[in-house]
């Protein structure tokens, strides 16, 4: 038997007659970009998160560099964010002109160490971006008290973690502001690029929705210099055909993550779960000191694998110019040699999770 790493057929067979109808509604309207679906999405994207205003984009990309940009950072100034992430993180607040600040990850649950924020934050700090890796919220209570203290914003990285559950709350209502990605392997993915900003700030929601727009407010009338960053009706359509499974989807990630910790072996190291949260399960992480070997022996008996991220933000060549060098963040290094994420969807069947255990116990 062969596992994939992501199935996204699997899902769509499920869905398959709402989506053609919704994005027939598109089609018959010609409602190509923005228009009524991606409206309705918007309201029922906020109202699940919890928040007041839902802003659609065309990329998680996108949503962090506007929300960052609407605040009125940019160029002379820092934001702080985690080694072990994707690399769109620090790409964005690239994007605006900020340079990107890097905090090391804790090694139990590769989530930023809030021990390790003050020590980042200078004079030019404007914000700090804790990324919800793999599915689960960072320690939002502890990294708010030090931005607090130091009058500095706070905006989730939530890219993966659509649904997951912060001390009751959803990610998404648990900073100043939130950037969500909808990419296909995402748990709430488009059939394309999307993305979006929760806020409860209506002027920053306002703001935003003119920088989507080539900076216009109405039709030809530029008040800034902006982006088309501008949801597709189709994207808007499929999402919101979607959204109201995201929990039910969500749980059987997490009961998969169970399954595995349940039927691997003892000596196999997982990603811990962080006390008070819930995990979206994004991800399932395990480490491994032999992490080639083992993917590649997995590889051989049709097993899937995907390495989320191997190589950190400061050991990228496109960040060369900013003088970091191996060493610098010691736990994010440690574990990019030696995490391997295993098969995670919903569809996953319990055959395929035994398949993937037994073949990691030989
Ligand atoms: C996917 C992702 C992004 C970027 O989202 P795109 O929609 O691909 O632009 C940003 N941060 C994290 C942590 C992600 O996983």
């Amino acid at each position: 038997m062969s596992v994939p790493f992501l199935d996204l057929q699997a899902q769509y067979q499920s869905i398959k007659p709402a989506v053609t109808a919704a994005m027939q509604e598109v089609l018959d309207t010609s409602t190509y970009v923005l228009g009524p679906s991606v409206e309705r999405f918007e309201k029922n994207f906020a109202r699940s998160c919890g928040t007041e205003e839902c802003i659609a984009l065309n990329s998680g990309t996108a949503a962090l560099a506007l929300l960052l940009q609407a605040h009125g950072i940019g160029q002379g100034d820092e934001v702080i964010t985690v080694a072990n992430t994707f690399f769109a993180t620090a790409e964005a607040i690239s994007e605006i002109g900020a340079l990107p600040v890097l905090v090391d990850c804790e090694e139990a649950t590769a989530l930023i160490d809030p021990d390790k924020l003050e020590a980042a934050i200078t004079a030019r700090t404007k914000a700090i971006i804790p990324v919800h890796l793999y599915g689960q919220p960072a320690d939002m209570d502890r990294i708010s008290a030090i931005a607090r203290a130091h009058n500095l914003l706070v905006f989730e990285d939530a890219c993966q973690a659509h649904g997951a559950l912060y001390k009751g709350k959803r990610a998404g209502s648990l900073g100043g502001g939130a950037a969500f990605s909808f990419y296909p392997g995402k748990n709430l993915g488009a059939y394309g690029e999307g993305g979006a900003v929760t806020t409860n700030d209506a002027a920053i929601a306002k703001k935003i929705r003119i920088l989507r727009d080539h900076g216009s407010p109405t039709k030809y009338h530029h008040d800034v210099v902006g982006w088309n960053e501008r949801m597709d009706g189709l994207q808007g359509a499929v999402l919101d055909v979607k959204l109201p499974k995201l929990d039910t989807w969500n749980e059987s990630r997490r009961a998969h993550a169970a399954r595995y910790r349940e039927l691997l072996p003892k000596n196999i190291q997982t990603i811990a779960d962080s006390p008070g949260s819930t995990s979206a399960m994004h991800l399932f992480v395990i480490r491994s000191p032999n992490r080639d070997a083992l993917q590649e022996r997995l590889q051989s008996r049709g097993i899937q694998t995907g390495i989320h991220y191997p190589v950190p933000i400061h050991l990228q060549p496109a960040y060369r110019d900013r003088g970091w060098k191996q060493g610098d963040f010691p736990v994010a290094e440690m574990l990019a040699k030696e995490i391997l994420s295993l098969p995670m969807f919903p569809e996953l069947t319990d055959a395929q999770i035994k398949e993937v255990c037994e073949a990691i116990v030989i």
